[in-house]
């Protein structure tokens, strides 16, 4: 079975053209586990036609949370299908059809503390890092870069972390402040730290430039959506 059918228990607005959505089993079965920085396929039924698009998300939630998949999803302005239906038409108490969990990005074992860097949307994989880092209680600093507070989603989770880690929020940068940023937030890392990081391509080009400054190239961790 490489499909499961579930239904949306839960649909929020937790950032500025991002939306949440929490997707339980539809029938009396368990949700596959799966490990921080995994996706799924979601498949989206599109109106007046008989066949869905397949867009993947990211899975965001921690390890306790075991009863539903939560997805964070962006409004692409220039969507043709995947992003701007999940917006627009789909509701709660919705069926839909997605892939079994899937990771190309996952965390690895170390004594060094974990270095996380989101930009965007991209905090959606790096939130599941996060809470699993936090739940390990392993070390760990987070550097979310966003346009505005308003555009940061799932405060309310990493709030909740604050404790077990760092989160570090980057407001409304420039480039160059970014690249700036980025470069205190690497200086002088252990060379064999892990780091992870989840953007736009440009974004992730300067955190990648810094990063092959200080740590093994083989530790360093992106994620393209
Ligand atoms: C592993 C993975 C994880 C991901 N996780 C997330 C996540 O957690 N949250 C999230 O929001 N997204 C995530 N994404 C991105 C997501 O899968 C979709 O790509 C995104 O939602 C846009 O889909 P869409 O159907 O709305 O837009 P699409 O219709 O696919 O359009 C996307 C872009 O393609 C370009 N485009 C539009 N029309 C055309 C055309 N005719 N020809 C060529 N190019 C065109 C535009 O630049 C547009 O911005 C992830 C992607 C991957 C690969």
């Amino acid at each position: 079975m490489d499909t499961l059918s579930v239904v949306v228990r839960r649909k929020w607005a937790v950032a500025q053209d991002i939306v949440g959505l929490e997707l339980v089993a539809d029938a009396q079965v368990k949700l596959p586990a799966f490990a921080a920085g995994a996706y799924i396929d979601v498949h989206i039924p599109q109106h007046k036609c008989a066949e869905s698009v397949v867009r993947q998300y990211s899975l965001c939630n921690g390890p306790a949370d075991t009863d539903a998949y939560v997805l964070g999803i962006k409004e692409d302005t220039r969507s043709r299908g995947g992003s701007a239906t999940i917006h627009r038409d789909v509701l709660e108490g919705d069926k839909l059809f997605i892939g079994l969990p899937r990771n190309n990005f996952q965390l690895f074992d170390s004594s060094q503390k974990a270095l996380l860097f989101a930009a965007g949307i991209g905090i959606t994989p790096l939130l599941a890092m996060a809470q699993e880092l936090a739940f390990n209680q392993r070390p760990f600093d987070l550097h979310y870069f966003a346009r505005s507070t308003e555009c940061a989603a799932f405060q309310d989770r990493l709030s909740e972390m604050e404790h077990s880690g760092h989160v570090n929020y980057h407001y409304g940068l420039t480039p160059e402040a970014t690249d700036r940023a980025v470069g205190y937030a690497v200086e002088a890392a252990p060379s064999n730290t892990h780091a992870y990081c989840c953007g736009p391509t440009a974004f992730m080009d300067v955190v990648a430039a810094h990063l092959r400054q200080w740590i093994y190239p083989q530790n360093i961790h992106l994620e393209y959506f």
